[in-house]
């Protein structure tokens, strides 16, 4: 007899579906699964096997065939385990009492069922989309990838999901179905044959955007550094790559640190696209729904290039794609790898990655923040007022040089972190606390949406192509004038001149401004000091 279960799988961070087939006939006892099983879901018979005897079911000792279909895609992961266990038990008849639909006629068992808006009824197998890895007790545990799959089913007409408990909570978000989680395989047959039922949960995602919760760091603790609070107030509201530059001990770690918490809220679109890079890299802790807050990343710089872009045998991905959304900080940026920094230049200018393999290539989003910070040569004075640099000019030229060019061009700010004075260090007063400074960055970023809301993919002023410079940056006269004389007295090229009209856009806005006035251009101008001339 022939079984079918809905399931589904991954592929990069979106999922489809997946038809689990099971066929039981006379034979020899042997279990073959087809369409392209890898890794765990090839060992999936032993936990299967486990779980049915330990449960009290019989498991057949006849010829098992399980198709996974479509069949030409690679499918991995353990979460085919209660699909199959399932299609095991409806084929040997063990799901009696289940509803099945018999729609065309053929014996098969849990066909595909009518999408959500048709009339509710007993649960039918075919309905919902299954998932989850078993435990040889037949316990069910977390998987990866919920998200997307839930997502996959919704889009596909299914009338819900059911998913490891665990997983719930990341489903629930997804509206318009019915996501049920479940603790073992008895739990899902009791529910199919009409003994048992499911926790049935739905979350509403945007009362998960609670910013109540203080955050461990502030701005208001760093004494100084105006300058470049300021930049960093203007990157998290335009969404620019930023870089600092100063000597050991100025603060650029601590700066870094607080942009985490002066980053714009989320809009559900960008939290659910988050989430779904996190769930599928299995980040989520256990439990969780969606990623609400903007990531900050800060990989070591001893990171290869697979794990800042993502790949390897089982690809997974890498920080650039956790990054996604958030900030990507990269400490001491010369002590990376030359052929690191190589692989940003990718996701820095298409906002995702493409990973080939074999047979097949994967992308991943990859649009976040660059952070970066530097000393301004080896030993880390050169410049510096107090004390004296002891690298030769060679070396400082060779440090610098470890950046290339095109890497640099697309950093919009470039703000120097110079050591602070005793005198301001000592001072009771502190700056702005980073909820005040978040309010303002807030204000910016909801104008820069209601300005990209017909430009799909464009969230930020960072994001903007040269064509809708012309367009979105408009410039008053006086700021025009000014623009011509920093070009040509500072000798930009035409890519640093987009780059100063995006950031003068962010200042306006923070200003509340309409058109770009002078005062921006002369702002913007200033976060550019690494285009200047030398000497
Ligand atoms: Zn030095």
């Amino acid at each position: 007899m022939l079984a079918r279960i809905r399931s589904a799988a991954v592929l990069g961070v979106d999922a489809y579906l997946v038809d689990v087939e099971t066929d039981i006939a006379h034979g020899l006892p042997t279990f073959v699964t087809v369409g392209l099983p890898q890794g765990a879901v090839k060992e999936a018979r032993e936990r299967v096997y486990a779980a049915i005897a330990n449960g009290g079911y019989d498991f057949p000792l006849r010829r098992i065939t399980i198709n996974l279909a479509p069949a030409d895609v690679r499918k991995d992961g353990s979460a085919f385990d209660l699909p199959i266990a399932l299609g095991i038990l409806a084929a040997t008849e063990q799901l009696n009492g289940a509803a099945v639909r018999h729609d065309d006629g053929r014996s098969a068992v849990g066909e595909p069922g009518p999408p959500a808006h048709l009339p509710v009824g007993p649960p039918v197998l075919g309905d919902y989309v299954i998932l989850g890895e078993l435990g040889l007790e037949g316990d069910l545990r977390p998987v990866r990838g919920v998200l997307s799959v839930a997502l996959a089913a919704r889009r596909e007409g299914c009338r819900g999901v059911i998913v490891p408990q665990a997983n719930l909570a990341e489903a629930a978000v997804v509206r318009d179905i019915d996501t049920l989680g479940a603790t073992s395989l008895p739990e899902v047959v009791a529910y199919f044959t009409g003994c048992g039922s499911l926790q049935r949960l739905a979350v509403d995602p945007v009362s998960l955007f609670d910013r109540s919760v203080p955050d461990d760091v502030d701005f208001g603790e760093v004494r100084g550094q105006e300058h470049a609070k300021r930049a960093l107030e203007v990157a998290a509201a335009g969404g620019h790559n930023v870089l600092m530059v100063g000597p050991p001990g100025s603060g650029k770690t601590m700066l870094a640190r607080r942009l985490a918490t002066i980053l714009p809220d989320m809009t559900v679109d960008e939290a659910l696209e988050t989430t779904k890079i996190h769930s599928v890299a299995g980040m989520l802790p256990p439990g969780g729904s969606l990623v609400t807050r903007r990531p900050f990343r800060a990989p070591h710089h001893t990171i290869s290039d697979a794990g800042l872009i993502g790949g390897g045998t089982h690809p997974r991905p890498g920080e650039v794609s956790l990054a996604h959304g958030g900030v990507l900080f990269l400490d001491e940026l010369p002590e990376f790898r030359k052929n690191v920094l190589e692989v940003l230049r990718q996701p820095l200018e298409d906002g995702a990655v493409t990973i080939s393999r074999a047979a097949s290539s994967l992308c991943y989003p990859a649009r976040f923040m660059l952070a970066a910070a530097m000393n301004p040569c080896p030993c880390g004075y050169w410049g510096d007022q107090g004390r004296t640099c002891t690298c030769g000019v060679l070396a400082v030229e060779r440090y610098l040089a470890r950046l290339s060019g095109p890497l640099l061009d697309r950093i919009d700010i470039h703000v120097e972190v110079p050591a602070v004075p005793y005198r301001e260090l000592s001072t009771d007063r502190s700056g702005d606390s980073s909820v005040a400074i978040r309010e303002r960055v807030n204000r910016a970023r909801t104008v820069q949406l209601e300005r990209f809301a017909k430009r799909p993919g464009i969230y930020a002023n960072a994001h903007m192509g040269p064509r809708d410079l012309g367009r979105y940056c408009r410039v008053s006269d006086g700021a025009d004038a000014l623009l011509r004389t920093a070009i040509a007295r500072l000798r930009l090229s035409a890519r640093a001149y987009h780059r100063v009209l995006k950031i003068a856009r962010t200042i306006a806005d923070l200003a509340g401004a309409a058109a770009i006035a002078p005062a921006h251009i002369s702002e913007a101008v200033q976060y550019r000091s690494l285009d200047r001339p030398v000497g």
